[in-house]
């Protein structure tokens, strides 16, 4: 229906919703108005306590004063800054902050503006990187099954979600994909599985069938989000780099979700203690108030492209926002209170809490899996028959009215707490949970 007419603000037609149902939306809107610290406020002036740090973002709460103090002064004093050829301070100021936190090894930052844009980044310097070094055959990019690396379309090349994949053609070519880590054998696990290290063997099967020298990348989420919460097997990603560097294919990480403290150390790599070659980052590296992305490179990578005339750009790549004094501003801000308030590291101390409290809701109808680490964690519910997704979202709907923010995926429930959240705030987000499940 076209707008004939100057729509009301409370007019819900025009915007067409990302990744949400828009038809069932507008016929019940969710509408959150104003947030603080681990909550948020409803249009209808009800309190919600944040369960999933908005969209696995906001890792320091909501509103957090030296955030919002830093934007609204950086706005005031140099808004824009070309991108190319051109530099402004605070863009190298957390370039060096951000390799301060990262694993060693990882010393150079390039900037963009979402965790996808940070995806077709790592995966368009691996095939660079490579030509760089005249070994330009290598151009197979491989994922996994159930990965999540954003919506570009490298990115659902690479990843693994098959809705994201479908309705969108062929895709990149030359894209291959191991098996997902979600094994029987490690339900309800507390914490990281026992089972499945094997399973970084298929990649020894892909290079066997491909060829090494036809592979660029491999990437992978040290601990896959989206799909539902689902933990490496010990073992599976020191395997995943042994083989990967025996045939000299670049290991990427992508840590959108678990960067910046979310299982208890600055970055997933660290708490692994598994370095790759590359990490993504977006969300938690502005606490999600600014749109910004980035990824982390080692200086191998980096050098590899710092050769020829210097005149001559090194990378054909980049966007008109990568690095915006706003973004930046808004990145150190972030940085400065999670040191602050200890937030990198925070998620161990409370892990063991959070892994008994969400535990607890074992025995509760239609769960059939429990899965945690650090501060995340997932519920996996049965589907009811025929209908998949409709109980987690039966789930995801009566929680919003019952005051908690859960996130679910299909019939999997998905929490990740702002890591500011205390003890007793867990309780009620996980009692609230329970009594809704009850209704499962
Ligand atoms: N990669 C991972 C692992 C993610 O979890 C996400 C978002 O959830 C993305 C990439 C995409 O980030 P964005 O939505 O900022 O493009």
């Amino acid at each position: 229906m076209p707008l004939d007419r100057k729509p009301a603000p409370n007019d819900l037609r025009a915007f067409w919703m990302p990744f949400t149902a828009n038809r069932q939306f507008k016929s019940a809107p969710r509408m959150l108005v104003a947030s603080k610290d681990m909550h948020y406020t409803t249009s209808d002036g009800r309190q919600v306590l944040d369960g999933t740090a908005g969209l696995w973002c906001c890792n320091a709460g909501h509103c957090r004063p030296r955030i919002t103090e830093a934007v609204q002064a950086q706005v005031g004093e140099l808004d824009y800054a070309p991108a190319f050829q051109m530099g402004h301070p605070l863009a190298f100021e957390l370039a060096n902050r951000l390799v301060d936190i990262a694993p060693d090894g990882m010393e150079h930052v390039f900037y963009c503006n979402s965790g996808s844009e940070a995806v077709d980044t790592a995966l368009k310097i691996a095939l660079a990187y490579h030509r760089a070094r005249g070994d330009a055959a290598r151009t197979r990019l491989i994922g996994r099954e159930r990965g999540y690396h954003g919506v570009g379309f490298g990115g659902i090349s690479v990843g693994g979600i098959v809705n994201n994949r479908r309705h969108f053609g062929t895709l990149l070519a030359g894209v291959d994909h191991m098996p997902h880590t979600h094994l029987p054998e490690n339900v309800f696990t507390k914490g990281q599985p026992e089972h499945g290290a094997n399973l970084a063997d298929e990649l020894e099967r892909i290079v066997a069938l491909h060829g090494a020298e036809t592979i660029a990348a491999v990437i992978v989420e040290p601990m896959a989000g989206s799909t539902g919460v689902l933990m490496p097997p010990k073992g599976y990603l020191e395997k995943l780099r042994a083989i990967t560097k025996k045939h000299g294919i670049l290991l990427i990480f992508d840590e959108v979700i678990t960067g910046f403290g979310r299982l208890g150390s600055p970055f997933a790599a660290q708490h692994f203690g598994v370095v790759p070659d590359m990490i993504t980052c977006a969300k938690g590296l502005t606490n999600g108030v600014i749109p910004m992305g980035a990824v982390l490179a080692s200086a191998q990578i980096h050098d590899a492209f710092m050769q020829g005339p210097e005149h001559i750009i090194e990378l054909f790549h980049g966007y008109t926002y990568s690095g915006n004094p706003i973004s930046c501003a808004a990145a150190i801000a972030t940085l400065d209170t999670y040191a602050e308030e200890g937030l990198l590291t925070r998620a161990a101390g409370l892990e063991t809490y959070w892994q008994e409290a969400i535990h607890s809701l074992r025995d509760h109808p239609n769960v059939v899996d429990i899965r945690n680490m650090g501060l995340i964690g997932a519920v996996e519910l049965s589907p009811i028959d025929g209908q998949p997704g409709k109980r987690g979202f039966d789930m995801f709907v009566k929680a919003f009215e019952a005051g908690i923010l859960i996130r679910v995926t299909g019939d999997i429930i998905a929490m990740s707490p702002p890591l500011i959240i205390s003890e007793a705030q867990i309780d009620e987000l996980i009692g609230t949970l329970g009594d809704v499940l009850k209704t499962a």
